[in-house]
């Protein structure tokens, strides 16, 4: 049997035009200097499709579920870093431990506890985020504004663990308020100038916000279907 060759040229496309979104947005927004992390979120999309946009130049790639990522590791063609930005269960840290270059979605002291655990059992310094649930949803991660700054602190005690910024999903309806607020906490947080943590990351921005996301400090978006189009369940 021949293996056709897929058509990814939509994934250029979309690349090409998020490329030339992002270099307009940091250009009216004053932030030509800095770099702005672009991440091909992963879920759902075939790897051959994550190993295309990675032949793009993307660099990162985001992980939502333990599970899918361990039927689609071994496909990845390995050149870029994957992150860990989906809800992670306690007895799970210790299956994506060795392979993420970062978990940007740290919501509790526990979950922070069990990572720098086994982290410390394979000799790795684990960089994390917290995840802030700014717009207080119920049906979203994160922990509450008000107990960022304490998870923060608690995490820099921990040996394992190094904590690299902040990461938030705002919610649909006016998501303008919330990039804000993040942005404000980023800056409040960093002011502090906690020892053994790095306010680098600001990871805030999805295929309808990334502009908006931008404009209020963000460094890193994470796009999935505005890379690879609309998803499909299985
Ligand atoms: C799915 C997801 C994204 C990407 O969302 P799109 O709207 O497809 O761009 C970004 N971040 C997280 C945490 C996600 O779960």
């Amino acid at each position: 049997m021949t293996q056709l060759k897929t058509d990814f040229s939509y994934i250029d496309d979309n690349y090409n035009r998020i490329i030339y979104e992002i270099g307009d947005a940091v250009a009216k927004y004053g932030r030509s200097d800095e770099k702005i992390d672009i991440m091909a979120v992963t879920k759902t999309v075939d790897p051959a499709a994550v190993n295309h946009a990675v032949s793009l130049g993307i660099r990162l790639l985001g992980e939502n579920r333990v599970q899918e990522y361990m039927s689609k590791k071994e496909f990845y063609s390995g050149s870029a870093d994957v992150q860990f930005i989906g809800h992670l269960q306690t007895n799970k840290v210790k299956y994506i431990i060795d392979s993420v270059s970062m978990i940007q979605s740290v919501d509790s002291i526990k979950l922070a506890a069990e990572i720098d655990k086994h982290a410390g059992r394979i000799g790795k310094i684990q960089n994390v985020l917290a995840e802030v649930n700014i717009g207080n949803e119920e049906s979203k991660s994160g922990i509450d504004k008000s107990c960022v700054k304490e998870l923060i602190y608690q995490m820099s005690e921990m040996k394992n663990i190094k904590v690299c910024g902040l990461m938030a999903i705002p919610p649909a309806t006016d998501p303008e308020r919330f990039l804000c607020e993040m942005q404000q906490i980023y800056i409040d947080i960093s002011a502090e100038n906690i020892d053994n943590i790095s306010m680098d990351v600001l990871s805030m921005g999805m295929s309808g916000d990334y502009i908006e996301a931008i404009k209020y400090g963000s460094t890193l978006v994470r796009i999935g279907r505005g890379l690879f189009g609309p998803r499909h369940y299985p």
